[in-house]
């Protein structure tokens, strides 16, 4: 059933809905909250209904399988890919290759080799510092107490513009929890903002807490599950 265009272009309704019914509930425009489609693990099929829909934003979770696809969809030159996975130092060339951003950079090494790699040839590379915004050990991510500081080293970097902050929420069902980090992503992206020009962007929600991430001032959401249906894996 989630092969079916039909269901695709469905659910893409739905969560364009749904964030327009969220931006309308706390008075923002809705037309400041990106839609990147996440279609980790689901076949090229599925991410040519969404094009055929008009959708033009992806993202991707694994640097291989991301590869793929992008190449397989060689022609549908106006897609915008992102990378918001976990990356080891050694792909870092296919990330500085295929990419239009990376959300989820977290360390001034990785950050080196993608500049290094970046060609001159291509757009900057558009990059957001993860932020481990629970302090949850064993979570990817810059402390939040650390993020100015991070930001201020990645201004040497010329093929880089650090665009904004992104985060994955701690797994929890605590919702007054969940909100306070929310609230400390948006504080933070408050605080970016006001000092560095090239930030515009705060990434935060997915499928289960997009109207959360909404109220609290994100700028874009990542969602998979509810555009393509559950993941096998
Ligand atoms: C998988 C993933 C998403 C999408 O999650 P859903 O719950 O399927 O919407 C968003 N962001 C990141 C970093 C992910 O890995």
């Amino acid at each position: 059933m989630s092969n079916d265009p039909m269901y695709i272009h469905n659910q893409f309704a739905q969560v364009n809905k749904r964030i327009k019914n969220a931006a309308l509930a706390c008075g923002r425009d809705a037309e400041h909250i990106q839609l990147l489609a996440v279609s980790k693990t689901k076949p090229v099929s599925n991410i040519i209904s969404a094009y055929e829909y008009g959708h033009r934003s992806f993202a991707e979770n694994y640097v291989q399988e991301a590869v793929d696809k992008i190449q397989a969809l060689d022609q549908y030159s106006d897609i915008t890919w992102h990378f918001i996975g976990p990356l080891q130092s050694n792909k870092s060339k296919f990330i500085a290759e295929y990419f239009a951003w990376m959300h989820s950079l977290d360390r001034i090494k990785i950050a080196q080799r993608l500049n290094q790699q970046r060609s001159v040839y291509q757009p900057k590379l558009m990059v957001c510092v993860q932020v481990n915004i629970d302090n949850e050990p064993n979570k990817a991510g810059v402390a939040a107490n650390e993020v100015i500081d991070f930001i201020d080293e990645l201004q040497q970097f010329d093929r880089l513009c650090c665009r904004g902050i992104m985060s994955i929420p701690k797994a929890t069902s605590n919702e007054t929890e969940r909100a306070a980090s929310f609230a400390n992503m948006q504080d933070l992206f408050e605080q970016c903002k006001a000092r560095f020009d090239s930030i515009d962007t705060l990434s935060m929600g997915m499928s289960a807490d997009l109207e959360l991430a909404v109220a609290h001032g994100t700028t874009m959401v990542r969602i998979g599950t509810d555009l393509f249906g559950k993941r096998e894996t």
